[in-house]
């Protein structure tokens, strides 16, 4: 980990923070054996699994995998950056971390957030007064009138207007002394081409603050209200906003998501206003692009389920299929509202009110569900080209279940409305499920919504397909080895010298091992400090790794038997190899290397212990 403060200031800062106490700050705590749990501030869970190590001093939840030391904790916490997180906890611990060690690079960027935070504050009370006070907002006032949007919502969503003038904000700002450069970085004007002339970004329009998960305005949306296009304008990304990671109204949802432990997301900002009106709370949009995996992040760390209820129209239907493959990636419970044709949320809370909208959301059915019931909307009954065909779309969908009851459910229940012979029907999903199998490529529209799947490191899990090497039993081995490395030089110089660095077969434990050895040259290394220097895709594993240890690892001999069982897999690994090269060699006729390798086989048969019967 790259920072700007002294190993040495880390250190002293991690150790005064005990990782109980500034966990228990936020998580009611409580202890069981030599760990403390609660329930998990990352996601939302009814029974604690999210557990803290006061040996270890790190923390990990079963539930949704995050794991780390107390930086991590914080930085996740707080959304801080590291040296945020370092500070903070100094500050916490009465630790001198004063700005003299930011270095000047890191100043400037933390100012110009800053800095863009402030314009961004006052542009949005200067919106908000013209929207509710200015004659010249008449026109905004009128829309949302026309919209139902009243003005306790008005007030809650802090909506504003800008007004149809060139530099109105612009000229506002340089009262406060704030200059058009400072503008144009908080993505709130534009410097005309080829001069030193400025305008305001956002005219005539009705204005829509965004603010994040922790109550900053990171930028604004803005409605036309002329015919001037497009008609919904976004800030630019700048130093504090990323339309891949906001949530339009999620500092409004995020209370509403983690009690109710269910997120509903929808496409438009009037979608999200009319929701929340009509007391549905836990409703929040992306933000006009499409559902990205950090937004689906974001909702995981408050809410389980997610229902998507997007537009009612071709459109839509693509964005749910994108929504439905996102949201499970990242273990999401997603289901799908289906709203009537030509509508979308806030068009059918205004015909058919809140309550109607509530029961959509409750009644949201699994995306199979979805997917059959839009087919079948599709199928011309009384004509039989399109009943084959709509049975030709049905087989593809019900290939890619996985569950092989849920697939027999829906093949009984679609024999029915196609009339067609259930086993007949199954077989033809039985064939199409083996096609997709022996096809590399085809993932079956079903094949990403195992529920409970999570993703792994992946670029650290490569390799993995060997028998031996990927089997349960060995990795169990290879992380006790991890483990035991971070107790003493003594154990890693011990592991380097019989196994090295290339005995640990899964690159995340390598990478782990090879970490250890670089950072811990002088001793021990603990756990905690180990987390500050890993990758960071790879903290949440390396957490859940470390947390992991078996009660045979505290004996004295654990290293010496972790070693042996390593030197076991790994012979029955090199038999496996043997096995096939005595295969080949004998095709090819060279009987004495059939002879060398036999020999071999009885020398690791015998070093292994077991009766095999040779070759
Ligand atoms: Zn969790």
């Amino acid at each position: 980990m790259s920072s700007k403060f002294s190993n040495d200031l880390v250190d002293k800062v991690r150790e005064a923070n005990d990782i109980v106490s500034v966990v228990s700050d936020y998580v009611q705590l409580k202890k069981v054996g030599n760990r403390f749990i609660g329930l998990c501030p990352f996601h939302s869970e009814r029974t604690p699994s999210f557990s803290v190590s006061p040996d270890r001093q790190l923390f990990y939840c079963f539930g949704c995998h995050v794991g780390g030391n107390v930086f991590t904790f914080i930085m996740k916490m707080e959304g801080l950056t590291f040296p945020e997180a370092v500070r903070r906890l100094g500050l916490r611990a009465g630790i001198d971390v004063s700005t003299s060690v930011e270095s000047p690079q890191e100043r400037a960027a933390r100012e110009r957030r800053e800095s863009i935070y402030r314009v961004n504050a006052l542009a949005l009370a200067y919106y908000r007064q013209t929207l509710v006070h200015s004659p010249s907002a008449e026109c905004a006032r009128d829309y949302l009138k026309q919209r139902r949007i009243e003005a306790d919502t008005q007030e809650k969503f802090k909506l504003g207007y800008a007004p149809a003038s060139w530099d109105s904000l612009l000229t506002m700002l340089a009262k406060k002394g704030i200059g058009p450069t400072e503008v144009c970085e908080a993505g709130l004007a534009l410097r005309a081409s080829g001069g030193n002339r400025y305008y305001d970004r956002f005219r005539n329009r009705l204005v829509f603050p965004i603010v994040n998960v922790y109550g900053r305005v990171v930028g604004f949306g803005g409605r036309a209200l002329d015919d001037s296009t497009p008609k919904y304008l976004n800030s630019p990304e700048s130093a504090v906003f990323s339309k891949r990671s906001n949530l339009y109204g999620i500092d409004l949802a995020s209370d509403s998501m983690r009690r109710s432990g269910k997120a509903v997301l929808v496409e438009g900002y009037m979608d999200v206003l009319s929701a929340h009106q009509a007391g549905q709370t836990n409703v929040v949009a992306t933000l006009g692009t499409a559902l990205t995996t950090e937004q689906a992040r974001i909702v995981l760390r408050y809410a389980d389920h997610v229902v998507l209820c997007y537009d009612a129209d071709a459109a839509g239907s693509d964005a749910t299929a994108r929504g439905v493959s996102t949201t499970s990636a990242v273990g999401l419970d997603v289901r799908v509202a289906v709203l009537p044709q030509g509508h979308d949320p806030d068009s059918f809370i205004k015909e058919f009110g809140g309550e109607a909208f509530q029961r959509s959301v409750d009644e949201a059915v699994p995306f199979i569900r979805y997917q059959l019931d839009s087919l079948l909307d599709a199928v011309d009954w009384s004509d039989i080209e399109s009943r084959l065909h709509g049975l030709e779309k049905v087989v593809d969908v019900l290939s890619g279940v996985d569950s092989e009851v849920e697939r027999a459910e829906y093949t009984r229940e679609l024999s029915e409305r196609f009339n067609v012979d259930p086993g007949a029907l199954a077989l033809d999903v039985r064939k199409a499920r083996m096609a997709a199998m022996r096809g590399t490529s085809r993932a079956g529209p079903g094949g990403n919504l195992r529920s409970g799947s999570r993703p792994k490191p992946s670029a650290w899990n490569h390799g993995l397909d060997d028998p031996i090497w990927g089997s349960k039993a060995y990795l169990e081995v290879e992380r006790a080895l991890v483990r035991l490395a971070t107790e003493s030089l003594q154990n890693r110089t011990r592991i380097m010298e019989t196994i090295g660095p290339d005995g640990f077969k899964m690159p995340a434990h390598q990478r782990l091992f090879r970490l250890l050895c670089d950072v811990g040259e002088n001793g021990a290394v603990t756990p905690a400090e180990l987390v500050d220097c890993v990758d960071a895709e790879l903290k949440d594993y390396a957490s859940s790794v470390l947390f992991g240890a078996k009660p045979w690892e505290s004996e004295p001999d654990a290293l010496e038997n972790a070693l042996t069982a390593w030197q076991q897999f790994s012979t029955r690994h090199r038999l496996n190899e043997i096995d096939d090269e005595i295969k080949e060699a004998d095709v090819a006729g060279d009987y004495e290397r059939v002879y060398e390798l036999q020999a071999e086989q009885k020398k690791l048969r015998y070093l292994l212990g077991r009766d095999v019967p040779l070759y």
